[in-house]
């Protein structure tokens, strides 16, 4: 498997449902462990949880921010028991193990989708959730929707284990162009990007490019900064949902700045 899947937990408060969530993740053959405010993950009931998953648990590495914790991420997927309003697409958990699934064909080695888990109690914020590029729900019985914390893990981490071990061909395709058609029109294998600016860009570009967007809203009087949630949040939503490859964010923010500094032509 070539593409790395990164499990980030946002501030869990039972410590054993880390080592749940290590457990789940280890038994699928994921290791990667992304902590941001959590409680502590290194307490005898987190390794009891984790059931032999200690080296997840030690290997884990803790942020300040959710953003820090994906800024190499070129895919952010939040989780959550209901759909929240103006967020990125809600897909059913297969849909999503599916569509990461076409990546890996198209994304070198090594490259990085984050999986978001948020608090047991209210799940992620809206600020986190606007960090994401896709929002996965399992489907479940709609009038009690909230799995534990781990299982929510172990069921996320079967799928894309599964769809990662086999991706079926023709499965939804990621990146325009990247799929190859024969002449009788049946798929063939998808390309491997070469070029990593020609990848979606990851989440630290993303970042900068919305904090620049922002300035010039705000300069330009289109956006007001005493009030800019739902605008900020629609554009937000817009960008992430087809991220842009690191080139188009590149002409983007080039636009951008020559609106701070148009030149006589
Ligand atoms: N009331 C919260 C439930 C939190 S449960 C909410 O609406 O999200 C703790 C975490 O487990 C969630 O933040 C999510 O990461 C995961 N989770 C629980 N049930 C889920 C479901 N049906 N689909 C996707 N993720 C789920």
């Amino acid at each position: 498997m070539s593409l790395e899947i990164v499990f980030v937990m946002v501030g869990t408060t039972h410590t054993g449902n880390l080592g749940a969530a290590a457990r789940a993740m280890k038994t699928m053959g994921f290791t990667n462990l992304r902590l941001v405010d959590t409680c502590p993950h290194l307490s005898a009931e987190a390794l009891a949880r984790s059931s032999g998953a200690n080296d997840v648990l030690k290997d884990a590495q803790t942020y300040e921010t959710l953003s820090d914790a994906i800024a190499d991420c070129r895919m952010v997927v939040g989780t959550s028991a209901r759909a929240r309003q103006l967020a990125v697409p809600l897909l059913a958990c297969r849909e999503i193990a599916d569509e990461i699934g076409a990546l890996s064909k198209t994304l070198p080695a090594g490259e990085k989708v984050a999986m978001v888990f948020g608090q047991e109690r209210s799940g992620l914020s809206n600020e986190s959730l606007d960090l994401c590029t896709r929002l996965l729900r399992i489907p479940c019985n709609p009038d009690f929707s909230s799995l534990n914390l781990g299982s929510a893990v172990q069921v996320v981490s079967y799928e894309l284990s599964q769809a990662l071990v086999s991706v079926p061909l023709g499965a939804p395709q990621p990146m325009p162009g990247k799929w190859k058609s024969s002449a009788d029109g049946t798929a063939q294998e998808p390309e491997v990007a070469t070029d990593p600016d020609e990848l979606p860009a990851t989440s630290e570009v993303m970042g900068h490019f919305f904090d620049h967007l922002d300035r010039v809203m705000i300069n330009t009087g289109f956006m007001n900064p005493d009030n800019p949630r739902l605008l900020r949040r629609r554009v937000r939503r817009y960008f992430e949902t087809n991220r842009p490859s690191g080139n188009e964010v590149a002409i983007f923010r080039g636009i951008l700045a020559a609106t701070e500094k148009p030149k006589n032509r």
